[in-house]
């Protein structure tokens, strides 16, 4: 994988209202343009002129205890958004196919059954965090959700694997349409999933 010095700010692949109605263009121009830009140029300063620099970027999440928490949290962050937009379509929603679907029924029962799993992962996140489809060592599926930037790829998750899906439940997020109503967001999210990128994404995790 990329080295950390070598990481580059993402372009959004659509428009800031092309996610309209489910995520507004405020929201979205505001969360990659200060947020994730936040998380990304804090992190370059975070390991400037460091041995950090020249890891890999995923060596470097996946040992993320031996470092300093600024990195932990804005690595996070840059790791998190980056995968985040690209999991959202403007011709999202619906269901996987192929692989992908054949493993979430297998895992969870059935697609409705993982959808449930999931909106809970979302949903009970107290305070700021992330729900994700996963990709666990032994190669099954797993949903879960982690505090803050953390992500499955970190050493200190709770729930390890491969994040083939995220979704960022922090308030920052969605405040502005939704307010208090978090599982609205969560809700709308269904309408937006690149499936064909989390296909991709599984795929790779295999
Ligand atoms: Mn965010």
């Amino acid at each position: 994988m990329t080295k950390v010095k070598d990481l580059v700010f993402p372009s959004l692949p659509y428009a800031y209202n092309a996610l309209e109605p489910h995520i507004d263009a405020m929201t979205m121009e505001i969360h990659y343009t200060r947020h994730h830009k936040a998380y990304f140029d804090n992190l370059n300063a975070a390991v400037k002129d460091s041995p950090m620099a020249d890891l890999s970027f995923d060596e470097l999440l996946a040992n993320i205890s031996k470092y300093p928490v600024a990195v932990r949290n804005n690595g996070g962050g840059h790791f998190n958004h980056e995968l985040f937009w690209s999991v959202m379509s403007p011709n999202g929603g619906g269901k996987p196919g192929g692989e992908l679907l054949k493993a979430i029924e297998k895992d969870f029962g059935s697609f409705e059954a993982f959808q449930e799993l999931f909106n809970n992962a979302a949903k009970t996140r107290f305070g700021s965090g992330w729900a994700w489809l996963a990709v666990k060592a032994d190669k099954s599926l797993a949903v879960c959700s982690t505090p803050n930037q953390d992500n499955p790829l970190m050493d200190v998750s709770e729930c390890k694997g491969t994040p083939i899906l995220g979704l960022d439940v922090w308030e920052h997020a969605y405040y502005l349409k939704y307010q208090n109503k978090r599982p609205d967001y969560v809700a709308a999210f269904w309408n937006i999933i690149n499936w064909a990128q989390v296909e991709k994404n599984y795929a790779k995790a295999l």
